[in-house]
Formats: structure tokens, sequence, C-alpha cells
């Protein structure tokens, strides 16, 4: 693939980015941990309304630990050095497994290593970073057995990884991938809304679940934002 060109996919005259590298890796982290921090409210009273009022404070907990164990945001990180950029993503989701409580440790920190796994070269392109996201997907689906429609992060998460990787199948870089599977992931979450939860805490509820978004896919449309976000300030 090109890199540093204009090569079209952008239309704006804007460079095209073309590498996932460590740099912009931790940048993503380190936006993920931002962005848990400023919506932990909305995320506790989405997870107050259908489930156990957890998820910000979990996930926020998650993410600084996360930070310390990898160097971000100041920290020393514990000597972590990684060589490649699924290095680095594994070492976020065994942080995650081990640091957060409930079920949106395990599945998130599953994520994080599936793709991490997938990642074998230093930097990622877009063709590599897709087939990343579908692992994480499937670990995710493996392991909370949940599928669209259940009212679950899989709502989110289904869809950003359809839209990221038919805008890398279209010629898209990096950062139009991104921004397109932040948006499909947005619209996904909202749609959980109406749904009626068959999977997880909120599932107990019944019909009394219905016209609460989801807490899990609400995270998850942070995650790809922070993304989008991450690659758009990279300019
Ligand atoms: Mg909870």
């Amino acid at each position: 693939m090109s890199t540093g060109v204009n090569t079209g996919g952008q239309g704006d005259g804007v460079d095209r980015v073309d590498t996932l590298d460590l740099v912009t890796t931790r940048a993503w982290i380190h936006a993920v941990a931002l962005a848990v921090s400023a919506h932990r409210d909305e995320l506790t009273e989405l997870d107050a309304a259908i489930g156990d009022a957890d998820h910000g404070v979990n996930l926020q907990r998650g993410f600084a630990a996360v930070e310390a164990a990898t160097g971000g945001a100041g920290h020393a990180g514990a000597g972590h050095a990684p060589e490649t950029v699924g290095q680095l993503l594994g070492k976020v989701g065994m942080t995650l497994i081990s640091s957060v409580g409930g079920a949106s440790g395990p599945l998130y920190g599953t994520a994080f290593r599936a793709i991490g796994r997938a990642l074998t070269t230093p930097e990622a392109d877009g063709e590599q970073f897709a087939l990343a996201l579908h692992a994480g997907l499937d670990a995710v689906r493996a392991l909370g057995a949940a599928a669209v429609g259940d009212k679950t992060m899989v709502d989110a998460l289904t869809p950003a990884v359809a839209a990221f990787d038919a805008a890398v199948t279209a010629g898209g870089d990096l950062r139009a991938a991104a921004r397109a599977a932040a948006d499909a992931a947005e619209d996904g979450a909202r749609a959980t809304t109406p749904l009626q939860a068959r999977k997880g805490r909120a599932s107990y509820l019944g019909e009394r679940s219905i016209g609460h978004q989801d807490p899990g896919a609400t995270s998850t449309a942070l995650i790809f934002t922070a993304l989008a976000e991450t690659f758009e300030r990279r300019g």
C-alpha cells in the first residue's frame, strides 16, 4: 500500500494514513482512557437502568490500570516495551482481564487479546487491522454467546467491524475506516434502545430492559470514536 501520498480515498487533499504504529496505538489507548473517564457517569447511569451500575467505574479502573501497565499518560509502564502493535494490544487485554470485574473486563480483555494476537508485525496496515478486528469480534461472540439484536456490546462491535472492513476494501485509509467504524458503532449503540435484552444481567429485566441504551454497546462506540479521533488528530 502507498504511504504518505494522497492517492485517493479522502478527496480533500489530506494524506492517507496507511499504518497503525506503536505511537498511534498508545495515543488511541490513552484517548480511550480519557473518554471512559469523561463518560463514566453516563455509562454508570445506563448500567443503573438495566444492570448493576458499575460499568463506568469498572472501565475507568480498567483503563487506568492499562495506562499504568503500558506507560501511558506518564506512567513508567512497568518495563513494558512492546515491539509490535499486537504486543501492546495484548497487554491491554491482559490488564483489562485482571483488573476489571463483572462481564466487561473479560469481554473487552478477550477482544483486545485476540486483536493483539492477530497483529504480529511491528505496524499494521488497514487489511491487517480489519482482520484483527474480526478476530476480536469472533472472540467476544464466542465468550459471550451473544448475537446482533441481543442488546449487548456485539450490537455496536459487529457493524463497526463490518464498516471498517468495507472501508478498507473500498480503498479507504485507516482514518476513513476508523471514522466509518465509529459512526457504525454509534448507530449500533443507539439501536439497542428499543430492544429487549437477551443476554447479560439486563436480560433478567425482560421487557423492562426496553427503552434504555445498552451500556456495553455505548462503551464500544466510545472505543471506536477514540480510534477515529486519534487518526484525525494525527492528520
Ligand atoms: Mg454492570
